[in-house]
């Protein structure tokens, strides 16, 4: 089948026509990808950076995590799913066994695997994952935005997690990326009193301001407490903030830029060390600094379906290009641009006839 192989440790990945389907073990279930969206982590195993060569992955391995497709085949011992269900895939394949996984806390397993790092993943036309691990999608949400279900399903998360109601609140995100953009439209949508992205691209910054009603985008030379009367007259500071950016300089941002008792929820995947000055910053201002990964099973998938069902979120917007598998490459290139999400359709690659074709830079 077609799929796109990271095949070793060299910066790259390859187009291939002839990867082997995987095999179908008890439990499991074979899906026939319909969408699969490129994420940030894509990135980071095309170029083999650092962050990259760090998660071990195991070569030679299919790429990509973010799916949905239609089942097409059902492994042995497989209960309640069956063949021509939609569904999408929560990608980090907990043990089922352990502690987390027994206390609904699976995104934290000891023994987690994850789709396209530890096991063959999506950029393929189909992909074999556990039965446990699929969400079965209303028919309401289409395979393109349901592929999208995964990375909001992080910023669901986050919002679950920070413990402040939004209603009412200041709440201040750092990056427009997609889980951003979401964590935008929750805000905005649960009636938040103000609602401000910091985002250095104009195009992202606009696109903000598009899909949330009265989000604002702010450039980071905008200084978030410079702007808005609100917040500098009555609170000095938002009730909540989100680092969805991954830069380390945001999440000092962030931190200084929340009141007094505020929350700092820290979402995107940061490389390097916070430095934090624990009385000044953390117990005499009595802040809350928390991280945010992954998602929980399945309140997380629950909640956030049911936001997009009632058009509260709106995954579809986000996908800004629509390309076939063998151009991950270039979708990469657009997500260093302007682009929100790319998603890869293979029933887009069904012309390419070439048996091979290296996409190394
Ligand atoms: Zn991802
Ligand atoms: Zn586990």
């Amino acid at each position: 089948m077609r799929a796109v192989v990271k095949a070793d440790e060299r910066v790259g990945c390859t187009f291939v026509t002839d990867r082997p389907e995987p095999t179908l073990g008890p439990g499991q279930v074979r899906i026939g990808v319909g969408a699969t969206s490129v994420c940030g982590t894509d990135a980071e195993i095309y170029h083999s950076t650092t962050a990259a060569l760090e998660l071990g992955l195991t070569y030679p391995v299919t790429m990509g995590h973010e799916v949905a497709g239609t089942i097409v085949e059902v492994g042995p011992d497989t209960h309640g799913l069956r063949e021509g269900m939609r569904v999408a895939v929560e990608t980090h394949l907990g043990c089922g066994e352990c502690f987390y996984c027994r206390t609904a806390a699976g995104h934290n397993c000891q023994a987690m695997r994850l789709l396209g790092i530890d096991v063959d993943g999506a950029f393929a036309e189909r992909v074999v994952v556990p039965a446990r691990s699929c969400f079965v999608l209303p028919d309401e949400i289409g395979l393109e935005a349901a592929a999208l279900l995964e990375p909001a399903g992080s910023a669901m998360h986050a919002v679950l997690r920070c413990g402040v109601p939004l209603a009412g609140a200041s709440v201040l995100i750092s990056g427009a990326g997609p889980v951003g953009l979401v964590l935008a439209q929750i805000a905005s949508a649960h009636n938040a009193r103000q609602v401000v992205v910091i985002e250095p691209n104009g195009v992202r910054r606009a696109r903000a301001e598009q899909l949330g009603r009265g989000v604002v985008g702010l450039d980071v030379q905008v200084d978030p407490l410079e702007w808005g009367d609100l917040v500098t007259a009555n609170r000095h500071g938002f009730d909540v903030a989100f680092e969805c950016s991954g830069a380390l300089p945001a999440l000092t941002t962030l931190v200084r830029c929340v009141r007094n008792e505020g929350t700092v929820m820290a979402v995107g995947l940061v490389n390097g060390e916070f430095p934090l000055a624990v009385t000044r910053t953390l117990i005499t201002r009595g802040l809350t600094l928390r991280g945010s990964f992954g998602r929980s099973l399945w309140a997380t998938w629950d909640r956030l379906s049911g936001l997009v069902l009632s058009g509260t979120v709106d995954l579809q917007q986000l996908i800004t290009h629509r390309l076939p598998l063998h151009e991950l490459p270039a979708a990469l290139d657009l997500m260093q641009g302007d682009a929100g999400k790319v998603v890869l359709l293979p029933s887009l690659d069904t012309t390419v006839t070439r048996r091979h074709s290296a996409l190394a830079i």
